[in-house]
């Protein structure tokens, strides 16, 4: 494999069907990216924990071990690597599910090649070290970009990577409301995001970093969207 240039990228591309990695594959490359590829998922996890891929393109539907459980195996082991999940179905479920277990966007087969690779530029930019916001707090909640990580009152809370972005977005506002088409532009820039996704990442967030304390500090603004701020 030749060294990628200045702009290239290292992608890992699991996908158990040929003529769909291999597009992908001859893409990428001729566009400057070094790619990696596994047909199952076994070997796409163990290939993925060698690390080293600025993001990865991960099929749902893979032979050995599913996309959703491969992606759950990586950020359950503290590895932030962006992931694109693909899938053959366009259901609401599958997003979520993938959005659930980590997966940082989401496209439908079949899809523009060209496509694939701008959401994997702007999967790579918004996780890229150099970019990551400095720790934002407001109320006694705290998050640490770099660590993909929450604090409240003295405990750490480890965030997924949508979660986080989420969290960081609500902050960054603290303690105006942050509305909900600027949290869908902000969390899911190729316009994937719907309120039902959006309802969904909110409610895990709470789950995580409010319904543990005595105060609730993330508030639904009625047709505007969520504010962190402590109760009057
Ligand atoms: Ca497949």
């Amino acid at each position: 494999m030749s060294a990628p240039d200045a702009t290239g990228m290292r992608i890992l591309v699991i996908e158990d069907q040929r003529d769909i990695a291999a597009n992908i594959w001859d893409f990428l490359e001729r566009r400057g990216h070094a790619v990696d590829h596994c047909a199952d998922g076994a070997t796409g996890l163990a290939r993925a924990r060698l690390g080293g891929f600025d993001a990865i393109v991960l099929d749902l539907g893979l032979p050995r071990l599913d996309g959703l459980a491969l992606c759950r195996a990586l950020r359950d082991a503290g590895d932030g690597v962006p992931v694109l999940m693909l899938t053959a179905r366009d259901t609401l479920e599958d997003k979520l599910r993938g959005y659930a277990e980590g997966a940082d966007d989401y496209m439908v087969k079949p899809f523009a090649l060209r496509e694939l690779e701008a959401r994997l530029r702007a999967l790579h930019r918004r996780c890229a070290p150099a970019a990551t916001p400095a720790p934002l707090s407001h109320a006694g909640l705290a998050y640490d970009p770099a660590m993909l990580a929450a604090t409240r009152e003295g405990r750490r809370i480890p965030l997924t990577r949508m979660q986080g972005a989420l969290l960081a977005a609500l902050l960054a506002k603290a303690p105006h409301v942050c509305a909900r088409e600027r949290l869908l532009r902000t969390l899911w820039p190729g316009g994937d995001g719907d309120i039902a996704a959006l309802h969904t990442l909110v409610y895990e967030l709470r789950a995580l970093v409010d319904r543990p304390f005595a105060r609730p500090l993330i508030a639904s603004v009625r047709g505007v969207g969520y504010r962190i701020a402590e109760a009057p």
